[in-house]
């Protein structure tokens, strides 16, 4: 990849270099936003668009998420409240976050869990009425729409994660997009220990910056991010023939009309069916097929939470219903032509085998 060597010809590693620069540049292009701020990961621009934000005390929070979204949180002695979800589409259920407000609350971090946004347009009234910020994890979300707008530029501020399992990556990195100036200088200012310029700390800082070969490979990737959200979706369609006339497996739509990575093929396991979630990955994983229960058990079951708050999941039942029920197949410009049949196969084979097991019993 000739950016890698013109990275290393450069002899400019790091420190806000010309890779990073021009990869912001174009991201910020690509999302529609004023900028873009680069960093070493996704998580650490979490944690840095929180603090610059300055939320503290408790902030509403999906359990029906990756681990991090919670852990920027109490990473940084903020209390992540858990909502639950809307099943329909597995993100923020607006009334609950609702009955999680309480005095100390200082804001809401939405999530657009799998690249289909949240309800933006709900939880900003909330943060309005309530004068609580909004900030959204993105993770998901690289190019994905909200009512025909990329996302990006919702709440104050949006958080990107290009991890190499994302549909596009730097390898490890992330970003946060906002168009509000200040608060980009914050950030700019917070992911390199407070410098401004040589010898100048103005500002308390961690390292959050993301390093050129990193950039290098997000501008090679950025030329054929289309291309891999082209094979998604192929893969997406071929999985949703091939699966529909399996009983108890529903595959969960995506809204035709926004742009979507189609990067998660996100089946439900329904409870009524005879063979549970678990024994259907486990029979994908004993035909070496890696399908994922992903974010299972729920954040709020995971440690330290659930020795937090013991009582949380009476206000989750659908994000605990969701989370017995998910399988994430395998999908992305490798997988190879016959895959989704023989995924198909295996999940019907599976099924058909414990109905007769169960009607052999009774
Ligand atoms: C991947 C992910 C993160 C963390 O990003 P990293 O770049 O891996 O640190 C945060 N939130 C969600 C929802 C994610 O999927």
């Amino acid at each position: 990849m000739s950016r890698l060597d013109q990275v290393l010809d450069n002899q400019w590693l790091t420190n806000n270099g010309p890779m990073v620069q021009e990869f912001e540049r174009e991201i910020a292009e690509k999302l529609g936003v004023k900028h873009c701020v680069a960093m070493c990961n996704g998580t650490i621009a979490l944690e840095i668009a929180i603090r610059a934000l300055q939320l503290e005390g408790e902030v509403i929070v999906p359990s029906w998420t990756f681990v991090a979204t919670a852990h920027a949180l109490y990473w940084q002695g903020i209390t992540p409240v858990f909502a639950d979800i809307d099943p329909a589409t597995h993100n923020l259920d607006p009334a609950s976050v609702r009955c999680m407000i309480t005095p100390r609350t200082s804001g809401i971090i939405g999530v657009h869990l799998w690249g289909r946004a949240a309800p933006v347009r709900e939880l900003q009234d909330i943060a309005d009425e309530h004068r609580l910020k909004l900030m959204f994890d993105a993770a998901h979300a690289f190019g994905s729409t909200y009512r025909g707008e990329t996302i990006g530029r919702f709440g104050a501020c949006e958080v990107l994660s290009f991890h190499a399992t994302k549909s596009f990556n730097t390898f490890e990195g992330g970003a946060v997009a906002t168009n509000d100036d200040e608060l980009a200088d914050t950030m700019r200012l917070m992911r390199n220990f407070g410098f401004s310029g040589y010898d100048n700390v103005i500002h308390p800082g961690t390292n959050g910056k993301m390093v050129e070969v990193c950039a290098a490979m997000g501008l090679a990737n950025l030329l054929s991010h289309e291309s891999v959200v082209v094979a998604n979706r192929e893969n997406y369609e071929a999985y949703r023939q091939a699966l529909a006339n399996i009983p108890g497996v529903s595959l969960l739509p995506y809204d035709p009309t926004e742009q979507n990575s189609y990067h998660y093929v996100v089946i439900e396991i329904a409870p009524e069916c005879p063979v549970s979630r678990d024994d259907i990955v486990a029979a994908l994983h004993a035909e070496n097929i890696l399908a994922r229960k992903y974010f299972w058990p729920g954040v709020h079951k995971m440690r330290p939470y659930r020795d937090l708050f013991p009582h949380a999941h009476l206000m989750l039942s659908q994000t605990e219903k969701v989370a017995e029920s998910v399988i994430i197949l395998p999908t992305g410009t490798t997988l190879p032509e016959y895959a989704v049949n023989t995924v198909a196969d295996i999940i019907r084979i599976c099924i058909s085998s414990g109905v007769t097991a169960a009607s052999s019993v009774s």
